[in-house]
């Protein structure tokens, strides 16, 4: 084995991982609905090929020949050997009897949620559920390393090093913090008035709009495209072409323009990673949080800014063609920054959003760490919106059946949301200390913001871990204090509270 041996076959594994991409994106974007049958069979032809070489022999090979000659690969190398031998060690424990059994029950699970949301019903849902939930827990012990809860295990699948201990303080402290920022909202605040954002934009105009907006912020067209799809996504299939889709709706433009500001967030991540890790695992962000981190930057910290928006309201009313003309600029942004608690996690703002994942981690540590009876979850769901956001879902379906997470059993990936919006708040903290924010946001050019954080984030890949990234970048390890001041700023701003 030589390193150039063990580059080669990832490169063949990326070619494969870059080909199921473009089919991943085609079915998503424009395939036509006959097609899916003939399209399935592509996709797990592909995909076998794709996972028999990721356990193959020249894999397990490398693995065992570099573990006593790390010396022999370079930086490249080794970064790649490092996720290589991760998640062939997470995987290669797991019998494969059982495997195929947790993947096939997540397919029925998905026809069964399906099912229960078209009659508002946990019910229908409840035994596909179970049966995640069970194969989950028999997989647990198989993946265990030194996590101290069964949790942490599910929880490091997409940030590594992340614990409960860790969440537990974090998110009790933001739930405070949050609930008291809408105290005080409700109690001496002033809310703006949103009727300006149902006005009727159309999706030409919205998409003029927005394209100069995310060039602007450093997303790359020669490199990528904005196509339309039902639920949006961005997705790096190589160095040079990294994508992003959108949805749109005519009466209310704030959908698709922070929309596609968030997308284009992941998009300049993935297209800023330093182009000497493509063809390997590295090329890729270092975890779920650091990409939410990312987006959620375009879309909350920039999308927030005060002076951003006064620098493109020009623009957004040229772009409007006389729809905006009689709105003054802070009828604009302080509508865009209002805040409502809602039923549906995908439509809370800013501030609220955060308590959807606090409640969905809560509920999942029960799971998991505690006992809890699957056919209690609904009425635990219920109370705890009612407590935390007040407000209590009258059906399912706007409750515990609005999530597609629990039917793919991706148990431990709500929580990467939220640490993405305190990440993206710390950021924000330490590149204030090198960077004029926001008289950077009052210019014509943005690119001092882009080029901090492809130098403290996005050129590393994910050849550091995000506990790593986070501290190198911030000097300090996570800290939700920042997201917290954050958001107090913004809205008591917005609702004119001077305290
Ligand atoms: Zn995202």
């Amino acid at each position: 084995m030589n390193e150039q041996t063990f580059l080669k076959e990832l490169k063949e594994i990326d070619l494969l991982r870059q080909a199921m991409g473009i089919l991943e994106w085609d079915n998503q974007t424009g395939m036509p609905e006959a097609a899916s049958e003939y399209r399935s069979e592509v996709d797990s032809y592909l995909y076998g090929l794709y996972f028999e070489k990721k356990i193959g022999a020249p894999i397990k090979e490398a693995i065992e020949y570099f573990g006593t000659h790390p010396e022999e690969l370079s930086e490249v190398g080794q970064a790649a050997y490092t996720l290589v031998k991760e998640e062939y060690e997470l995987q290669k424990d797991v019998p494969q009897s059982l495997a195929i059994e947790a993947s096939a029950a997540t397919s029925r699970a998905h026809t069964a949620w399906l099912k229960a949301r078209k009659e508002k019903d946990f019910g229908l849902f409840k035994e596909a559920l179970s049966e995640n939930i069970r194969l989950t827990k028999e997989m647990i012990p198989y993946m265990k390393k030194n996590e101290l809860t069964d949790y942490d295990v599910l929880l490091n699948q997409y940030e590594p090093n992340m614990t409960v201990e860790i969440l537990d303080n974090v998110f009790s402290q933001v739930r405070d913090g949050i609930m008291d920022i809408r105290r005080q909202l409700a109690e001496k605040g002033t809310a703006p008035a949103t009727t300006i954002l149902s006005r009727k934009m159309t999706e030409a105009q919205q998409r003029t709009f927005i394209s100069k907006v995310i060039t602007d912020l450093g997303y790359d067209f020669n490199r990528g495209r904005l196509d339309n799809t039902v639920h949006p996504f961005a997705t790096g299939i190589n160095h040079n072409d990294v994508r992003l889709t959108t949805r749109w709706n005519e009466h209310d433009f704030s959908m698709g323009l922070f929309g596609v500001i968030h997308e284009a967030g992941h998009g300049m991540y993935e297209q800023n990673i330093d182009e000497k890790y493509q063809g390997t695992p590295v090329h890729e962000g270092a975890s779920m949080g650091i990409h939410e981190s990312q987006s959620l930057f375009n879309e909350i910290i920039i999308g927030s800014n005060r002076a951003f928006w006064q620098k493109q309201f020009p623009f957004f009313q040229a772009c409007a063609e006389g729809t905006f003309d009689d709105v003054s600029f802070d009828e604009f942004y302080d509508s865009l920054k209002h805040s409502q608690a809602s039923l549906i996690r995908i439509e809370a703002d800013s501030l609220t959003y955060v308590l959807h994942i606090i409640i969905r981690y809560e509920i999942e540590k029960m799971i998991f760490n505690d006992q809890v009876a699957v056919e209690d979850l609904p009425q635990i769901w219920n109370d705890k919106y009612e407590e935390y956001l007040g407000v209590r879902p009258e059906n399912d379906l706007e409750g515990i059946l609005q999530d597609v997470h629990w039917s793919g059993a991706s148990f431990g990936y709500f929580p990467s949301y939220a640490l993405g919006y305190m990440y993206a708040a710390q950021l924000l903290q330490a590149m204030q200390k090198d960077v004029a924010v926001d008289d950077v946001l009052a210019s014509d050019d943005y690119s001092p913001i882009r080029l901090w954080l492809t130098e403290h984030i996005h050129q590393f890949g994910a050849s550091k871990k995000p506990n790593e990234l986070i501290l190198d970048a911030t000097g300090e390890l996570l800290n939700p204090q920042y997201l917290l001041d954050y958001l107090r700023k913004i809205y008591f701003a917005v609702y004119k509270i001077n305290d």
